[in-house]
């Protein structure tokens, strides 16, 4: 049977009958018989995490819980720059998961002069990254630096990388903690700069050129900060001070053009509000907040919204969220891949 909805849709504004058929958005009423489900209030395309890393569980298996979770704060789809396996096909497959697009390993070229035990470290980062690409959905994670003060991975080795990976038509996202890193990221070209602790003013006009978008993360920063502080060893005052960082870079690059998108990169899994909150007191008005972490990122990933033969995901909130964002933590439908799980 197929789903009918009555709501005003965002972010065009207008009040519209729609139709999911299977995983399909129509405005044409279905020959086939169709359930009401939600009449009134405001229809939101499913949300979107840019930056989040389900992987695996400690007994191998993948981390259906964290996919749950995300479910149920309405996040229909997941970008993972940065997964330490394979997404099962029976994952993949099923109506009640999130849709997932894989960004692969963490690769740090074996130059760096530091490395974390979750990077997969390659001598060939071009070769690598390349690999990744045609595995991975058409994405691959590239560490541009992993230190706030060492030497990043090169311009020209970043920049030779992002041309490969842009030749075999896949898209790369950079991890940026430098100033020097974020920079050389962002003279690159890369598809994405993820946190940019250090990013640089500077980068901010040639990210709006190249079209990189930005993906801050400020939920994890942010969860950190208070133990940080009472810590207060020199790394957790870098690690405040990039909070604050990005707070700001988020705002400018948003006024620049820049295509600025949410993703929390934290525990526990599903705090996607809390990232739309983070953006807004960075400075973004709430409908660009609300736009980064559902209709702008979608077409960013090439995932439509509802528009007709848009994809079947779909929040509705009794509010505009546009006006009021307490609203995004009170559903009162979501509908994902064209199923009910609230
Ligand atoms: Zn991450």
């Amino acid at each position: 049977m197929a789903l009918h909805l009555r709501g005003t849709l965002l972010p065009d504004g207008v009040t519209k009958d729609l139709w999911l058929v299977g995983d399909r958005v129509t405005f044409r009423r279905p020959a086939e018989a169709a359930e009401t489900v939600a009449d009134g209030g405001f229809l939101l395309p499913g949300l979107v995490d840019a930056h989040t890393h389900p992987g695996l569980r400690e007994d191998g298996g993948f981390d259906v819980d964290a996919l749950a979770a995300h479910r149920a704060a309405g996040v229909a789809v997941l970008r993972c720059p940065g997964l330490d396996g394979p997404v099962p096909d029976a994952v993949r497959a099923s109506p009640q998961m999130p849709r997932i697009i894989a960004a692969g390993a963490w690769l740090a070229w074996s130059g760096l002069s530091e490395h974390a035990d979750f990077h997969t470290v390659v001598d060939d980062l071009v070769g690598a990254a390349v690999r990744e690409v045609r595995a991975s959905d058409g994405w691959c994670k590239v560490m541009a630096d992993w230190d706030f003060t060492a030497a990043p991975v090169p311009l020209d080795l970043l920049r030779a990388t992002t041309e490969a990976v842009h030749a075999e038509g896949g898209r790369i996202a950079a991890h940026c903690q430098s100033a020097a890193g974020s920079l050389n990221a962002a003279r690159a070209g890369v598809d994405s700069i993820e946190h940019g602790m250090a990013l640089p003013a500077e980068a901010i006009p040639l990210m709006a050129a190249h079209g990189t978008a930005y993906v801050p993360t400020l939920t994890a920063f942010g969860k950190s900060a208070p133990w940080r502080a009472r810590r207060g060893l020199d790394r957790d005052l870098l690690w405040q001070e990039g909070h604050r960082t990005m707070l700001t870079r988020a705002r400018e690059a948003y006024e620049a053009g820049v295509t600025v998108l949410a993703g929390t990169d934290s525990l526990p899994h599903g705090d996607i509000v809390r990232e739309i909150e983070w953006l807004i007191e960075a400075g973004l008005p709430t409908d660009a907040a609300l736009a980064a972490a559902s209709w702008r990122a979608r077409a960013w990933l090439g995932l439509p919204g509802l528009t007709e033969g848009g994809l079947a995901d779909v929040t509705a909130y009794a509010t505009d969220p546009r006006h009021d964002p307490t609203a995004l933590r009170n559903p009162t439908r979501i509908i994902l891949r064209g199923h009910i799980t609230h």
